[in-house]
């Protein structure tokens, strides 16, 4: 009933995720889309009772039961999606939610929670709007069983120190720094497109789009060029003008920072092959950008960019490059092109990563789990995995 309430108010609700996000309307389409989809998804998921053993005298049944209140804290870059996703599977499960959106896109998670209202009953479904102190009080509340957070490592992190007080319950997706690595097989033209949106998707502000491209010698200067191409022939602009690819920067701090980091690249070295700048013109937009001439031990390298600027980094030495995407502490997705599959997977299975994709885009499905690995998240979202995480186990023990 909650995917054909939302199915029915798709558009309102695309548009003010556009007016707020920033992305093109037919990515906000997309977004709603998947809310739909995750919700369907999840009315198809059940957890129930197992029998663990039995014999004459004994029955161990396994039951999976709700842990009560979840908070589902979200970010500002798929803000109806992630909270979909949280919320459902909080819901499945028995819990009531408490949805509390990023200060900078509570507008689309505010109608849902409206709408919502002739669906469910009174409490189950709440979205509660504010500043980082609401998200923090919620997580506070004793009340408060489980957190489902997306967002930033740091906020993570302090979230997870305050869970353990009360040992609430948490899920973690946090960000990532993933590697795209293109192997010397690699058919640069069948994969340049598909390279190209694995990073600049919502001007880049995907916490699993592609953040450092690693390429060999032999195909760097073909695959640069054609990025840059791409680059250079995408449509920026407002998100509700039709035609526009790429919207700006959500909110002016993440602007900041994405001049701060193409700053420190040139500053050491590295050559804007296109972009580099903020575009003329109100908003926040910023030129989708390649640099070359960069590599570890840098910004823009070693952190998470989240904006529409890719570092492409070349390589030599196949072993020495998996090492190289393996040393950071985040690990949540990565992809990995090349002719050859078996020697994609093996390298695919070297990889510390939640998820790694192998010659395509990311994409996640509802049948099979999502999350990272070290700082990139605890836990999983995503189909049965999603729904256990909602809930505690209870072992009965029957003498018959
Ligand atoms: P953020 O951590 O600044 O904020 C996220 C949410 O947490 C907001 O609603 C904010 O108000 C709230 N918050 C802030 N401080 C809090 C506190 N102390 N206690 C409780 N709540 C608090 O993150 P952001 O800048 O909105 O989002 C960008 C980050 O999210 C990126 O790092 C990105 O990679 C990550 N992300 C991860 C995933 C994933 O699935 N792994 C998905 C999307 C985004």
């Amino acid at each position: 009933k909650a995917a054909d309430k939302i199915e029915s108010h798709l558009e309102d609700i695309a548009k003010i995720l556009t007016q707020e996000q920033g992305k093109p309307l037919d990515k906000a389409l997309a977004e709603m889309r998947v809310v739909v989809g995750r919700l369907r998804a999840a009315s198809e998921l059940s957890l129930p009772v197992k029998v663990l053993e039995e014999d004459e005298q004994t029955r161990i049944e396994l039951h999976h039961k709700p842990l009560g209140v979840a908070a589902v804290i979200t970010p500002w870059n798929y803000p109806v999606s992630i909270a979909a996703g949280q919320a459902s599977a909080a819901l499945i499960a028995g819990n009531t939610v408490v949805i509390k959106p990023s200060p900078y896109t509570p507008l689309a998670t505010l109608y849902v929670g409206a709408i919502m209202r002739d669906v469910f009953p009174a409490g189950v479904v709440n979205v509660i709007a504010g500043n980082d102190d609401v998200g923090a009080a919620l997580t506070k509340h004793p009340l408060v069983r489980k957190i489902s957070f997306t967002g930033s490592i740091p906020t993570g992190q302090a979230i997870a120190r305050v869970a353990a007080n009360d040992l609430k319950r948490v899920t973690l997706e946090l960000g990532g720094n993933d590697p795209a690595i293109v192997l010397d097989d690699a058919d640069v033209e069948k994969i340049a497109e598909d390279i190209f949106w694995c990073a600049f998707t919502n001007s880049g502000q995907l916490c699993f789009a592609t953040k450092r491209l690693y390429v060999p010698e032999n195909l760097h200067d073909d695959l640069v060029n054609r990025l840059k191409t791409l680059a250079e022939n995408m449509i920026v602009g407002d998100g509700m003008e039709e035609g526009t690819q790429l919207g700006p920067l959500n909110n002016a701090a993440q602007l900041n920072i994405i001049s701060e980091l193409v700053d420190d690249a040139k500053h050491h070295g590295g050559i804007i092959v296109t972009g580099g700048h903020r575009m003329n013109r109100p908003g926040y937009f910023f030129q989708p950008t390649l640099i070359t001439h960069v590599k570890e031990g840098i910004r823009l390298v070693d952190e998470e960019q989240f904006g529409p600027v890719l570092p492409i980094i070349k390589y030599s030495d196949l072993d020495d490059v998996i090492q190289r995407a393996n040393d950071t502490q985040m690990g949540l997705g990565a992809t990995v092109w090349g002719e050859d599959k078996e020697r994609a997977n093996q390298v695919a299975n070297q990889i510390e990563s939640g998820t790694v994709w192998i010659n395509q885009r990311p994409k996640l499905s509802p049948n099979a789990p999502f999350g990272g690995v070290k700082h990139s998240g605890v836990g999983r979202i995503g189909g049965i995995w999603g729904l256990k995480e909602a809930t505690e186990l209870q072992t009965i023990n029957i003498h018959k």
